[in-house]
């Protein structure tokens, strides 16, 4: 007793000459040195373009461990002053309709003109399908040897917003790591196309003729976020039904009224594997790029982006919290069975659990 009581009395006087103490504080020193090493080192690394560190820095944004979310957020603090310098463009299109091949095409002819170029995917469905976009990196194989190219596979994430989450923060990354061009790849079956769109400055779809669908079946809404359209796979004997395509779809953009951009969205049509018309998508993202950098629109949008992402975070955040409360949980259980057997209103019910919110 007597021993614990000096001990105790060291410790908060600093003093270490017992053998226990020095254990425990070098320990703690050593993990506060280390913690601090390894931000400082991997911000170091990230700045200098070291592709190992920005991996790790990236792993540590995907991670829902809170040790691993707060070193992310120093390092991220720190790599924001260097980022935003990026062109960030958004590809959607439903599986199998030539992504991965399109973003080999571009990232090549964007390497050869000297940019550096990261290739980030969002997918929702990859903790499902295991990946279903760019899990596979041989999809790009000769992109992912070139060293002016950086291709992260898809965040593994339950919930869309946590997702989408850690891949803007990824683009800030990969911005400070100097990645001039940031393609973010997404599967254009969901709602993931709205949240690229939201984080994006070009957003990109591909199509393909003749697959029926060209104004019944696809939402109304991807169109209207497109500032290109390009028909893929426009080559053999898809040409015909390819140009067919482009003038339907150039009828249906006339239904739209004007962007705030003062973009006027284009239709083109490629072959990725071909590599026929990725150039002339590229020099239409420039003019794009050079159009709403004059009219300011540029950094009008992704200003709107940031308050956008800060309103959503605080929401996902809010929303998360208050379902894994354990108080909420059960009085939702409990809610339910009442709702169930008719002896509650799905209003009343609502009250009654955000009133224990605010007494927690
Ligand atoms: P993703 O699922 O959208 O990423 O599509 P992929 O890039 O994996 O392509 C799906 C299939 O379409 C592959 O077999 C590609 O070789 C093929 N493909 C992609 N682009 C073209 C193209 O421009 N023309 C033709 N004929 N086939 C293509």
């Amino acid at each position: 007793m007597a021993n614990k009581k000096r001990t105790a009395l060291k410790t908060s006087d600093g003093v270490s000459d017992s053998k226990t103490i020095n254990k425990a504080t070098l320990s703690q020193l050593k993990s506060k040195r280390s913690k601090k090493l390894d931000t400082a080192k991997l911000i170091e690394g990230i700045l200098n373009q070291n592709i190992i560190d920005l991996s790790r820095a990236i792993t540590l944004v995907e991670s829902t461990k809170s040790s691993h979310q707060k070193k992310a957020n120093i390092i991220l603090k720190a790599c924001l002053p260097h980022a935003n310098n990026s062109i960030r463009i958004g590809v959607t299109g439903v599986p199998g309709v030539g992504k991965s091949t399109f973003i080999e095409a571009l990232g090549k002819h964007l390497t050869a003109l000297g940019k550096r170029v990261a290739v980030l995917a969002v997918d929702p469905s990859s903790s499902l399908t295991k990946g279903s976009i760019l899990g596979d990196k041989t999809r790009m194989e000769v992109l992912v040897k070139d060293k002016n190219a950086y291709i992260r596979p898809s965040a593994s994430g339950e919930t869309l917003g946590g997702v989408a989450r850690k891949t803007r923060e990824s683009i800030i990354l990969c911005e400070a790591a100097g990645f001039d061009v940031i393609l973010i790849e997404t599967v254009g079956v969901g709602q993931s196309e709205t949240a690229v769109h939201s984080m994006v400055d070009f957003f990109l779809l591909l199509k393909l003729a003749g697959a029926g669908d060209e104004l019944q079946g696809i939402k109304r809404g991807i169109i209207e976020m497109a500032d290109a359209i390009a028909i893929n796979k426009a080559d053999g004997d898809n040409q015909k039904a390819a140009k067919l395509a482009k003038v339907e779809f150039n009828r249906a953009l006339h239904l739209y009224p004007p962007k705030p951009s003062g973009w006027t969205p284009k239709v083109e049509l490629c072959s990725a594997l071909e590599d026929k018309g990725v150039v002339s998508i590229w020099e239409s993202i420039s003019e794009y790029m050079e159009l709403t950098k004059t009219n300011s629109y540029f950094e009008t949008k992704r200003n709107e982006q940031n308050k956008y992402w800060l309103l959503q975070t605080i929401e996902n955040q809010l929303k998360s919290d208050f379902f894994k409360n354990k108080t909420i949980k059960s009085a939702l259980k409990e809610q339910l069975k009442l709702l169930e057997h008719n002896e509650t209103t799905p209003f009343v019910a609502a009250e009654f659990i955000l009133g224990l919110d605010k007494s927690i």
